[in-house]
């Protein structure tokens, strides 16, 4: 069991006072809240290490780099890659998306295929368009469900020799969806297929196991997992990350230059060209050994209670729709009440000290798919607290009192 109150004393922001109302934090799946050791090592780093890595033969470049090496194996075993220069330091999911979106430039010609689905964030769209405006292939979606799963029967059909690259989510931002992606991944692998996981929704939640996945890439986000912000991982399979050319080109990503023609480093340096987010680098692992201190199946078990009470206390009111309703799903709760714009909710709660988000969070396909502009996203982190839910309750009700 979760000792909650010690864990909430390690969240300073968590004791603040927001327009004068205890702070009720639950726009987790926007990004998370920081613990003390987190931002006592980014502090560290700049008081006692701060020197560009693998460059210097001097002390502190060595303290530095060590440490942010140290960090690199840190998330290897918590992702159970099979080796280090297997994880790549990005400054989130996003560029870890576009890392690889740009390196399949160079392998996709007119008339490949590239499977995408319908519950991705734009980030996990976007450079998938690119992608396909650059190369002429075409971009295919795998559809949803009125309860926001991926219907497999579907997904079975798309999938060709033609595709190449399939992308897909583990958890949903928008409507906390946990994907079968391992079975998803098995399928693509049969018709030859790459598959990218974007992880940033899950990674908060969950332990990934790479190896067991079996995909061939895996991105995620620092600050939503309780690191900084600017900091991301893109795993990728050797042989993957041997076939793709680099994202960009610089200092460090380099093994000789001359002006006819420029050899690259060996992995993880050929995809980190420049210098990088080195605090951010080294405090993800601070971040990540914290979280499995808590421990991801207690995590689970307690972030799953305050779904269920969450989802029973909203549905009490009356004119609530939840959207998203999958079978296996996360902390995330998206909702709206009849005829009131998720908006004017937003605004009316935040003046009573609790942070939701409101609108369409980045995956605008889902909002059209069931006709509306936005909802109201409440997204639960292991710090959050049933009497922290019926403050959000009681304010849902005040609001729709007001504006109805
Ligand atoms: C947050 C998020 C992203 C984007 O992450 P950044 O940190 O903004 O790069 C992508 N996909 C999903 C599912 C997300 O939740």
């Amino acid at each position: 069991m979760l000792d909650i109150q010690k864990i909430r004393a390690d969240f300073p922001i968590l004791s603040q006072k927001v327009n004068g109302k205890p702070l009720v934090y639950f726009d987790n799946g926007a990004t998370s809240q920081k613990p003390q050791v987190v931002i006592d090592a980014i502090a560290r780093y700049y008081q006692e290490i701060n020197a560009n890595i693998h460059r210097g033969v001097h002390t502190l470049s060595q303290l530095a780099t060590d440490a942010y090496e140290a960090s690199r194996h840190t998330i290897q075993h918590h992702i159970n890659a099979k080796n280090a220069y297997e994880v790549i330091f990005t400054s989130g999911t996003t560029h870890g998306i576009n890392a690889v979106a740009n390196g399949f430039a160079a392998l996709l010609k007119a008339g490949d295929e590239v499977l995408v689905s319908a519950l991705e964030h734009h980030s996990n769209i976007v450079p998938w368009q690119m992608l396909c405006e650059r190369t002429g292939a075409v971009l295919k979606v795998i559809p949803m469900n009125d309860k926001g799963e991926l219907i497999q029967a579907e997904y079975d059909k798309l999938l060709s020799p033609k595709t190449k690259i399939v992308t897909v989510n583990h958890i949903s931002n928008a409507l906390g969806t946990i994907n079968p992606v391992k079975e998803m991944i098995a399928k693509a692998h049969q018709v030859g297929a790459a598959v990218l996981i974007d992880g940033a929704q899950a990674t908060p939640h969950l332990k990934p196991d790479v190896q067991d996945l079996d995909c061939d890439f895996y991105v995620f986000s620092g600050h939503k997992i309780c690191g900084p912000t600017g900091i991301g991982i893109l795993y990728g399979k050797e042989t993957w990350l041997r076939k793709l050319p680099p994202y960009q080109g610089g200092g460090e990503m380099i093994a000789t230059v001359t002006f006819e023609k420029t050899t690259y480093a060996d992995l993880p340096h050929k995809f980190e060209a420049g210098t990088p987010n080195i605090a951010g680098g080294i405090v993800l692992g601070t971040a990540v050994d914290y979280l499995n201190e808590v421990g991801f199946d207690n995590i689970a078990k307690y972030e799953h209670e305050l779904l269920e009470y969450a989802t029973q206390k909203l549905l009490e009111i009356e004119g609530l729709q939840i959207f998203g309703t999958a079978e296996a799903k996360t902390s995330v709760i998206s909702f709206n009440i009849n005829g009131i714009h998720p908006y004017d909710i937003g605004t009316i709660i935040d003046k009573l000290g609790i942070a939701v988000r409101t609108g369409h969070h980045c995956a605008q396909p889902i909002m059209d798919y069931f006709n509306i502009p936005g909802t109201i996203r409440a997204s639960f982190a292991f710090y959050n607290t049933k009497e922290e839910i019926d403050v959000m309750v009681e304010a849902i009700k005040k609001a729709k009192m007001m504006l109805s």
